[in-house]
């Protein structure tokens, strides 16, 4: 087998088994490995380490399978993998309340590059790494075996399949239905999920837990939902007993699927507004408008996907959660998110600090937010925890 050779002293992080081998870490490679394919992991000294997936055109230049050299990375070590997947989510108590779940978590599962979500009978999955790539088709046969579904929508169209040198890929890799509505529960709540169009690969599974928090919170309060993509919170705050819901999202594709999903729900169509708007500008029409809220849910994009991008995501997330505390009636609570990879807890914490500071308010924080236990992190695997949250209550 090839072989990657790292550099005295830059065996610490593998030793720590952290799956990442940077392209600055490596020596020498022996061999002239395919991008995809499988290669010994070895110390200066010529000691085995692990077995990974060489990608040549990513900064991170390989990615482990196994940290076991007596493994074999073939057919067989993805059907255990996927397998042990799946069995970890049919074992949360989430699985009975929900048919959607995210089914492989990547790193955290042992799986560098590789998403897969459960909506209903259809699979979605995303390849997004070489190593992942290379064994599609070993990975989409376990799949069908582990869960049977029949029906497997390919989203490989991330901006990361750009850095592993990969073209994006979209379309039913096994079987075929319609897919512009997959219906899902949730809790109770009905939602469509289109997995052929809709963002990531059509639900942010994520904040199933949150949205549940948020239900429990929302009685009496009128609530604003501020990028509320198809409707989760909106629903599930509406589904609480909230008075009324403002709902703002940029994409009107969102909202129209927002609109079906509250259809599909025994719930009050009079108590929501759906407002196709930016929010940066919409929040400060808000303002002049003199309106206020009980609970405001302010879930963004990725405004910062990596540490590169830090500092205009800070100005970002500053901007936002200032005019949401502006907006908050004294006794209001506000839950904020950042699902930015670049943007640590502290960070977070330290950005709505100083909103709350220059909003002149005083708040608290009295709970925390992180992304259900269908995407776990694994503890050699820090990265994985991207979802962060705080739940603020305005004094
Ligand atoms: N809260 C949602 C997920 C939000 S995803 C849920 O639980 O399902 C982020 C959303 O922000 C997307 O729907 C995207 O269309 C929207 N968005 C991005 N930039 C925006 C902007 N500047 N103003 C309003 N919406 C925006």
């Amino acid at each position: 087998m090839k072989a990657l050779v790292l550099k005295g002293g830059r065996d610490k992080s593998v030793k720590r088994l952290h799956p990442w081998i940077f392209s600055g870490a490596i020596e020498r490679v022996d061999g002239n490995p395919e991008s995809g394919e499988t290669m010994l992991v070895k110390s200066a000294e010529g000691k085995i380490l692990a077995l990974a997936a060489w990608s040549s055109a990513s900064q991170i230049r390989a990615r482990v399978w196994s940290f076991d050299p007596g493994v074999t990375i073939n057919k067989e070590f993805f059907e255990k993998k996927l397998k042990a997947a799946t069995a970890l989510r049919a074992a949360l108590p989430a699985s009975r309340h929900t048919n959607a779940m995210r089914l492989v978590h990547g790193e955290s599962d042992g799986l560098p590059g590789l998403v897969v979500d459960r909506y209903d009978d259809v699979l979605v999955a995303q390849f997004l790494s070489a190593g992942a790539e290379h064994w599609r088709e070993a990975i989409l046969d376990a799949l069908s075996a582990a869960t049977g579904c029949a029906a497997i929508y390919e989203r490989s169209d991330a901006e990361v399949r750009a850095l592993e040198g990969l073209v994006s890929k979209v379309g039913f890799a096994r079987g075929n239905r319609q897919a512009k509505r997959c219906p899902i529960a949730e809790h109770g709540l009905n939602f469509r999920v289109d997995v052929e169009a809709g963002q990531k690969t059509g639900f942010f599974l994520d904040q199933r837990d949150n949205r549940q928090r948020i239900r429990a919170l929302a009685e009496g309060r009128e609530v604003l939902d501020a990028f509320c993509y198809t409707g989760g919170f909106s629903l599930a705050a509406l589904a609480g007993g909230a008075t009324h819901v403002t709902a703002v999202d940029s994409s009107a594709e969102a909202l129209d699927i927002a609109r079906e999903n509250l259809a599909t729900n025994p719930l009050d169509a009079s108590r929501i507004a759906f407002e196709k708007a930016d929010v940066f500008a919409y929040q400060r029409l808000l303002r002049d408008r003199g309106r206020s809220f009980g609970l405001i849910v302010l879930d963004p994009p990725k405004f910062a996907p990596t540490a590169a991008q830090v500092n205009n995501a800070a100005r970002a997330y500053k901007d936002i959660n200032l005019m949401a505390l502006k907006l908050l009636k004294p006794g209001g609570l506000l839950a904020t998110f950042s699902c930015s990879g670049g943007v640590s807890a502290e960070l977070f914490q330290s950005i709505v600090a100083g909103a709350a500071s220059d909003a002149g308010v005083d708040a608290k924080i009295i709970e925390r937010f992180a992304a259900a236990a269908d995407h776990p992190v694994a503890l050699n695997f820090p990265e994985g925890d991207y979802l962060k949250g705080l739940l603020i209550l305005r004094t």
